[in-house]
């Protein structure tokens, strides 16, 4: 990203899940900047993940491991996991507090599966959308649901959210959000040790990528009117197809018993049911063409097999692996992308019907979020000025700082243009730079209507006061 700028200023939801939970919780609800995450990440899984223990010591360390995995449910003391949270994301904080020095915080969300049926669970710092719902709304289907307590008490601390997405068995033992063990602070109670309570484990078991589960809740938070401009999807390694094992022939099947095949079945689904790649494929598979165009997948795809959970001493390496795969190509239009999507254009009236056939379309281009940031942005990718193109013509040139307004010391550049039609036009405004790169601004392509609708609704074509 750059120095100067921070990928939360762009982004307007997060979701995560297991160490993705964890990264989207230190990013967004601790709002740390990429270096630190990265840091922290690497303390809290050297200090969680003791080193293998090595020689005649690794079999009285095994037969250690596999007590504590029968007592705890875990191979890793409850202990020294809550200890690092605690320190790291504090003991009294709780994902849904306000935090007092920030203006406005994207809406995050982390995913658990429950230890009773492993269906999929939301820890979030927004209410559901079906709490504000008008009256007589429908309830839609969903694969997951919302852990919305109605006492404010009971509200999920943040380093409890943090444990229930990553608690990976067998690694670390379930966790419970109940108020008991959230003030007890000590420790959690064991799956096998739960009788009316309700226990969470890592998130990645019912689904290992969230990003289906992020575009579903963009959907809802935006009544399906407004299109996703960026979906930034990050994975944790990935093997090649080759790798990945085989189904057995149908002779072989059949040679094998039937304990046998149910046990390489359900391996089999177990794979699926963790392959966040094939989630990926099938994700993209099902976009509309302009949720596609700027939709991103990064992931580092590994050699021979994928480094195990509690694998701490690998970290170094992975971050190797990424560095010499960067692909500069990909990260740039990413950075274009997002900045693209900070510009957004604002009606100043509703169009005007003109001469020759054509309405008048009279409106502001303008910035949301920290302006220096997306300037910041941009200027990493090329030094030059920004054009603004509408339909690939040219609507305006400048540099960004020109546009800023002395009065309101906000970007504010007044454009003009015609369309055809107001409903059955898209209409694309794009900018351009010095190096040819183009991206769609905010809602591009749209129709005009489509923003008479939008700014009627919030109250914006009033022509207000604002400059
Ligand atoms: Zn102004």
């Amino acid at each position: 990203m750059g120095r100067a700028c921070r990928l939360q200023n762009f982004i307007d939801i997060a979701f995560g899940t297991s160490a993705g939970g964890l990264i989207i919780l230190e990013l967004f609800a601790k709002q740390s900047s990429l270096t630190s995450c990265s840091d922290t990440f690497s303390k809290f899984a050297a200090r969680t993940f003791s080193e293998p223990s090595k020689g005649t010591a690794a079999v009285a360390s095994s037969i250690r491991s596999w007590v504590r995995l029968l007592l705890n449910d875990g191979l890793y003391s409850d202990n020294a996991i809550d200890s690092s949270l605690r320190e790291d994301f504090g003991t009294l904080e709780r994902l849904f507090d306000f935090r007092t020095n920030a203006t406005s915080l994207p809406k995050i969300a982390v995913t658990a599966t429950t230890t009773g049926n492993g269906s999929t669970i939301l820890l979030s710092n927004y209410n559901e959308f079906w709490t504000s719902a008008p009256p007589g709304a429908k309830r839609a289907a969903t694969t997951y649901r919302h852990v919305r307590p109605k006492d404010p008490e009971d509200e999920p601390l943040l380093w409890k959210a943090a444990r229930a997405t990553s608690a990976a068995p067998p690694c670390v033992s379930p966790a419970s959000l109940s108020r008991a063990s959230q003030t007890d602070g000590s420790r959690f109670f064991s799956a096998a040790s739960v009788t009316n309570l309700v226990a969470y484990q890592d998130g990645g078991l019912g689904n290992p990528n969230p990003t289906d589960i992020a575009i579903e809740e963009a959907a809802r938070m935006w009544r399906s009117e407004v299109p996703n401009d960026v979906i930034l999807s990050l994975g944790t390694g990935f093997l090649p197809p080759a790798m990945t094992p085989k189904s057995s022939s149908f002779r072989e099947s059949l040679r094998n018993g039937a304990a046998m095949r149910v046990w390489r079945w359900s391996k089999s689904r177990l794979q699926n049911v963790l392959d966040a790649e094939e989630i990926h494929r099938h994700l993209l598979g099902c976009l509309d063409p302009q949720s596609q165009a700027g939709y991103y997948r990064l992931n580092l795809e590994l050699p021979d097999t994928l480094p195990r959970l509690d694998d701490a001493q690998c970290m170094d390496d992975l971050r190797t692996r990424v560095n010499k795969s960067r692909d500069e190509k990909l990260l740039t239009n990413i950075k274009l992308s997002l900045a693209a999507s900070s510009f957004f254009v604002e009606l100043d009236d509703p169009p005007k019907y003109g001469h020759g056939g054509h309405y008048i379309c009279q409106g502001t281009i303008r910035v949301r979020g920290a302006f220096l940031q997306t300037c910041a942005l941009l200027r990493g990718i090329d030094h030059g000025p920004v054009e603004f193109l509408k339909d690939g013509e040219e609507l305006a040139k400048i540099h960004l700082e020109e546009g800023i307004c002395l009065n309101c010391r906000r970007f504010n550049l007044p454009v003009k243009f015609l369309v055809r039609h107001l409903e059955q036009e898209k209409v694309t405004i794009s900018i351009r730079l010095e190096n040819n790169l183009v991206s769609c601004i905010s809602s591009f392509p749209q129709s005009m209507d489509w923003f008479t609708l939008q700014q009627s609704r919030s109250g914006r074509l009033l022509a207000d006061a604002e400059c």
